[in-house]
């Protein structure tokens, strides 16, 4: 049997990612404008971007076709790498964000707690799927190029997503703002580019990149009128949707004790 090469691998790309990320002036000024309490889903973008770009520079550097045996990314080694780099990937951002969002609520005064979205599985194993898929490891080592910096990117708007939905339930009225960036931005995106309601019918679109896109997408929490009462109605309903679960699960745990 040949050696397991993944715990080798996987430790020299966290010492790498880890130095490399403790040395990034693009997330230190990130952390400092956090610091500052200045920092917006701009820098929530700019520290996803970040994050994704290391991680990919990393496995460029350590993840080629002479250490993998046959030349070949064996699903085996492909699940476990992309799932252990991508859940830290997804922990960064997400904690970073959950902070700002935590701040940009505040700043308005709206208590409710910020929302971290959980991670998204079916991109990872479309990634695993993908760089698993051909014989040659070198014809698809792009996979963990530019995807690992928007599957980085798409964390950041799940974040941002998740707490737009969770105010609007609240009552508040919340508004997407995305801008085009870079000289040539396509049809798609310029179509996108504005401010949204949050149920102008554009759907998920708004949140949709394709690769290389670098548009930003922005949310701005503001009080709204009906806030406070929404919100208290809310987390009442959310605590009795709670109780009914458990009462649920209960149920369920005495149907298998009686099978
Ligand atoms: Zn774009």
């Amino acid at each position: 049997m040949e050696p397991d090469i993944l715990p080798d691998l996987l430790a020299k790309i966290q010492k790498d990612f880890d130095e490399r990320t403790y040395n990034s002036e693009t997330l230190k000024k990130a952390i400092q404008s956090l610091a500052g309490k200045k920092a917006t889903y701009l820098d929530v973008n700019e520290f996803a971007i970040e994050i994704g770009k290391i991680l990919s520079e990393v496995f460029k550097l350590h993840v080629r076709a002479d250490i993998l045996p046959d030349g070949k990314m064996y699903f085996n080694i492909a699940d476990r790498l992309l799932n252990a780099t991508l859940k830290k990937n997804h922990e960064l951002i997400t904690s970073f964000g959950v902070d700002v969002q935590t701040l940009l609520n505040q700043a308005v005064g709206i208590r409710i707690k910020a929302q971290a979205p959980t991670i998204n599985k079916n991109r990872v194993d479309g990634l695993v799927n993908k760089i698993s898929s051909a014989p040659i490891f070198d014809d698809v080592k792009w996979v963990l190029e530019e995807p690992i910096i928007n599957f980085s990117q798409n964390v950041a708007d799940a974040m941002l997503k998740s707490n737009v939905e969770f105010h609007a339930e609240a009552g508040l009225d919340p508004k997407i703002k995305r801008t085009v960036s870079g000289h040539k931005p396509c049809d798609f995106c310029k179509r996108l580019a504005g401010l949204h309601d949050y149920d102008t019918g554009n759907g998920d679109d708004i949140y949709t990149r394709h690769e290389r896109c670098r548009c930003t997408i922005e949310y701005i929490p503001e009080r709204g009128k009906r806030e406070l009462v929404s919100s208290s109605k809310y987390k009442q309903n959310k605590i009795a949707e709670k109780e009914r679960e458990k009462i649920e699960a209960r149920k369920k745990i005495g149907i298998k004790e009686k099978e």
